[in-house]
């Protein structure tokens, strides 16, 4: 076995919606670097891995969530989070409802907040954890996003936030702001022929979209537990397109 594989080999991560899109290649990717993963989804995955425990949860929906995260804690020491479930309502002020408000807020923010808490135990008395949430490049500004883009905003300062007040017990807190990657989200939220989508795809260095493996690499990286020094940090994947101007 490799040195590499050793590291992580056997160790546990919970992976939120990861039955498809990004969620999936992280959960894949971490079961090839040896962990078993236990993904929290709302529907199953097209194939349940053998090194995969799928538990059916709305993660939006607190009093389910809490329950499902104390069984897994309770049979499992977890010491890889990624907070990746999240939803889009595309809405631009004047459309936004507090009722979009609240739902997202609840799968993108909430939700990411009460799986770190139920987690921190274990990984305290661990002296090591690692949690990475899933952000977007749409915090630094997107037309229409306007809750969208508020709820990744807060995921920073909850990420920056996390990382003071852990740090001492050896566990890491980043988040990865995606550009635009080839999932269901984003394709419903950005179709194809629409010209703000072919107006992104002008703004992104690369000139492409970009692929869940990709995101699903870094993910991997920041888990790892080499990684150790990087703490409290927001990173793109985004084919370059944060470096000028952001749509
Ligand atoms: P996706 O293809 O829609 O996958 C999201 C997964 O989360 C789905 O399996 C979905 O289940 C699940 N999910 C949604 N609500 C849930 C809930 N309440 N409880 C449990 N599971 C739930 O989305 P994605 O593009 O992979 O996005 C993953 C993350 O990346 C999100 O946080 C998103 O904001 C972020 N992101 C994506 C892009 C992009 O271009 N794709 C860009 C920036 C950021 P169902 O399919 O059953 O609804």
């Amino acid at each position: 076995m490799s040195t590499k594989q050793s590291r992580s080999s056997g160790e546990f991560a919970l992976v939120t919606g990861a039955s498809s899109g990004i969620g999936r290649a992280v959960a894949l990717r971490l079961i090839e670097d040896g962990m078993h993963v236990i993904n929290f989804d709302l529907n199953t995955p097209a194939a349940i891995n053998p090194h995969e425990t799928f538990v059916k949860v709305d993660v939006s929906n607190e009093s389910e969530l809490r329950s499902a995260l104390a069984n897994v804690s309770a049979q499992h020491c977890i010491t890889r989070l990624v907070n990746n479930a999240g939803i889009v309502r595309p809405a631009t002020i004047e459309h936004a409802t507090t009722a979009d408000l609240h739902a997202v807020m609840n799968v993108n923010v909430a939700a990411a907040i009460i799986c770190a808490q139920s987690l921190l135990p274990g990984m305290r008395a661990a002296k090591f954890g690692r949690i990475v949430n899933i952000s977007s490049r749409a915090a630094l500004g997107k037309a229409e996003r306007i809750v969208y883009a508020t709820t990744k905003a807060a995921i920073h300062g909850f990420t920056r936030t996390l990382a003071l007040e852990v740090a001492a017990d050896g566990i890491t807190v980043n988040a990865i702001g995606p550009g635009p990657i080839a999932t269901e989200l984003f394709t419903s939220a950005n179709p194809p022929e629409a010209p703000a989508t072919k107006r992104i795809l002008e703004t992104v260095p690369l000139r492409r979209i970009g692929k869940p493996d990709e995101v699903a690499h870094l993910v991997a990286s920041l888990l790892d537990e080499r990684a150790g020094y990087t703490t409290g940090q927001v990173i793109y994947v985004c084919g370059g397109m944060t470096v000028g101007l952001a749509l």
